[in-house]
């Protein structure tokens, strides 16, 4: 099993580190994961999402100082990457960074539609009395910028919006048709995330009719658990392997040095 998506406690909202992660990994019989800690925000967005910019240089020599103890110790393999946030400020701070840190993958994801961090608990009373229709397609085009944007290789839970359970009125598949067109044109392959199972929405991400879409717009997969501790690794990627075989995918994609390699399901 690979697992291409989790978070130590450098992201400020996550607990374990690196080592603790890869025993886990180890213990749960899993081949590959990698480490995606968030990239530092613009200024001006709250700094309690991600590490310091000054800590970046430490998490890459962890996970590589990690990965290199593991390769010793037989495995499981360990590979470097981050998820960034997309907001409208942040492409030259991503396009910089990612240029100079030499990772795995770079994973894009939107948590924030116009300064609001809509999937934080803290935040969800932002949802009282809100147009969730109108939401749903503010999301999704900035979903479409940071696909077009060209700075990422996957698209991290593709309809995170959905993490509370509040849901359009109007049917949402003319919003999963684009984005899957979009992420076809710019060649992003889409990530299946189990962490919405252990969310309110009690389901995986994305819906099984936007993996469709997905995977009639011949868009690459990858999956990963979003773990935020070391006892989630692994999580629930049994069921995002059924998701995938429900959705006509055979394999998904690993990414080593930004360069994808299919493997079978
Ligand atoms: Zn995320
Ligand atoms: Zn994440």
């Amino acid at each position: 099993m690979i697992d291409l998506h989790m978070h130590t406690s450098r992201c400020r909202h996550a607990v374990g580190s690196v080592a603790d992660y890869v025993q886990a990994a180890r213990a749960a019989g899993i081949s590959t994961i990698c480490f995606t800690d968030h990239l530092p925000l613009p200024g001006g967005y709250p700094d309690c999402y991600a590490m310091g910019a000054d800590e970046l240089p430490a998490y890459i020599a962890d996970v590589h100082e990690a990965a290199a103890l593991s390769r010793a110790s037989g495995g499981p393999e360990v590979l470097c990457g981050v998820e960034a946030d997309w907001v409208p400020e942040s492409p030259p701070l991503i396009a910089a960074a990612t240029a100079s840190l030499g990772l795995d993958v770079v994973l894009g994801s939107v948590h924030f539609v116009e300064g609001w961090a809509f999937d934080d608990p803290e935040e969800v009373g932002g949802y009282q009395d809100l147009d969730i229709d109108g939401l749903w397609a503010r999301y999704f085009e900035q979903v479409c910028k940071a696909v077009a944007s060209g700075l990422f290789d996957v698209l991290a839970h593709p309809d995170l919006v959905k993490k509370f359970g509040y849901f359009p009125e109007a049917d949402p598949t003319d919003l999963y048709e684009e984005t899957a067109k979009t992420l076809a044109a710019h060649g992003v392959a889409v990530e299946v995330n189990t962490a919405g199972l252990r969310k309110p929405v009690g389901e995986i991400y994305p819906a099984l009719p936007f993996l469709n879409a997905c995977r009639r717009q011949g868009v690459p997969a990858t999956m990963g658990s979003d773990a935020h501790a070391p006892g989630e690794v692994g999580a629930g990627l049994t069921s995002a392997r059924e998701l995938l075989l429900a959705a006509g995918y055979d394999s998904v994609l690993v990414f080593r040095s930004r360069v994808s390699q299919e493997v079978a399901l």
